[in-house]
């Protein structure tokens, strides 16, 4: 499907994994580089490989794969490749995500992922026009202890790391487990989000808000179980990134047609939408959009609230010069001009 220009509305990327870019060609390349063998013929048999049917596969893949990361060179290439991809699809602002740990745990240090990954970022404005933060995401099918260790590991870094996140399988994993990492780095002041209601009911979320104090909601999906849920996440303008292209891959929706998008907007929840992993969803952060429109009849002004909330909901206040690429995106939003004929 080629992009539609309405597609390409300026807009900031909030809910997006590193390793979730990974196109089947950079992985063979990677592969071929650190002298690994991918069990799988050509890049046509990986991406036939793409097409899982549920989360455990998709899961088994994303970790097989992360093995052709392996040096600083490695994590600059994947970011470097996601960021000027995101650059054709309009993003003008990026938050990105990382697993440390599971990097961690295959031997390979923090320090390689944050500095191979940091030197794509801090070239990305002037190379790709994209402004970007680094946002450490913990495992939450994993302890505390580890997530803890991960924090500590991470405090040569926190120059270049803007806040903590949770994510990995939700069910059986409330957010509550973490309630002491989420205030060591608030302590350290990191911003906080997390994976929440995405399979898990709205009892997640609220721990999200009121245990880890979270800023902005990562899915945030089932909320619609729960109004009094709802009313507060209005009444605080807490943000949630959606993505729906990952909701119909992942089978938490049968049909994109089904996805409570517009449901969520005229609800009065701040909705942002996103690509999530999508090297392996389907689509990049434009993509998105343009599926939205076509198979929700999100019309062209809806996708320009949905373009204003992201930058709305990003982490671009900080400081003066986050203020003003703040003002200057949401200006661009303003005056971007729907020039096709489609409404
Ligand atoms: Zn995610």
């Amino acid at each position: 499907m080629s992009l539609a220009p309405f597609a390409r509305i300026p807009k900031a990327e909030l809910h997006l994994h590193i390793e979730g870019t990974l196109e089947p060609e950079l992985a063979f390349r990677l592969a071929a580089r650190n002298g690994i063998r991918l069990p799988y013929a050509d890049t046509e048999a990986l991406r036939a490989a793409y097409l899982f049917d549920d989360l455990q596969s998709f899961l088994d893949l994303y970790y097989e794969l992360m093995a052709v990361l392996v040096t600083e060179d490695d994590f600059e290439a994947l970011a470097d490749a996601y960021l000027e991809r995101a650059a054709d699809q309009g993003v003008r602002h990026a938050e990105i995500f990382f697993d440390p740990q599971a990097h961690m745990a295959r031997g390979i240090t923090l320090g390689t992922v944050v500095e191979g990954l940091s030197r794509a970022l801090a070239r990305s404005e002037e190379r790709h026009g994209v402004s970007t933060k680094l946002i450490m995401c913990f495992l939450r099918d994993q302890s505390a202890e580890s997530a803890m260790e991960t924090l500590e590991a991470a405090r040569p870094y926190l120059d270049r790391i803007v806040g903590v996140g949770l994510d990995s399988a939700e069910v059986g994993n409330p957010a509550a487990k973490f309630r002491e990492v989420y205030e060591a780095a608030g302590a350290l002041g990191l911003r906080k989000v997390a994976h929440a209601g995405e399979e898990g009911d709205p009892s997640y979320v609220w721990e999200a808000l009121d245990v880890l104090g979270v800023e902005r909601v990562d899915h945030g999906l089932r909320c619609l179980e729960d109004p009094e849920l709802v009313a507060r996440l209005v009444r605080d303008r807490v943000p949630l990134t959606l993505c729906p292209l990952s909701n119909v891959r992942l089978r938490a929706i049968d049909v994109l047609e089904q996805h409570p998008l517009v449901r969520m907007m005229d609800a009065g929840l701040l909705c942002t939408v996103n690509s999530d992993d999508p090297a392996y969803f389907g689509g990049y952060a434009g993509d998105t959009f343009h599926a939205v429109h076509e198979a929700l009849g999100v019309h062209h002004e809806r996708l320009r609230e949905l373009a204003r909330n992201s930058f709305e909901a990003s982490f671009l206040d900080g400081s003066e010069a986050d203020e003003r690429r703040r003002a200057r995106y949401l200006a661009e939003v303003e005056a971007f001009v729907f020039d096709d004929m489609t409404g």
